[in-house]
């Protein structure tokens, strides 16, 4: 499975094969809890800070559930 499909802001693909975060996604994500919220939370600057809290808040369940799903791996 890929992981994490962030690609950092430092990265240039005109030096070299880019490199994934390649973290655990989130489930039904291309990206991890981390990377999820800050590609999210450039998304929706437009749409006001209310949105920003309900994916904050989605976002620490996730991870939540997540950390609980690793104590079985
Ligand atoms: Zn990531």
């Amino acid at each position: 499975m890929v992981g994490c499909q962030y690609i950092g802001p430092e990265q240039d693909p005109h030096k070299g094969p880019l490199r994934y975060c390649g973290a655990k996604t989130i489930e039904g994500r291309s990206y991890c809890h981390e990377h999820y919220y800050v590609v999210y939370k450039k998304g929706t600057s437009v749409n006001g800070r209310k949105k920003e809290k309900e994916i904050e808040k989605e976002i620490a369940e996730l991870k939540r559930a997540q950390e609980l799903e690793m104590d079985y791996d």
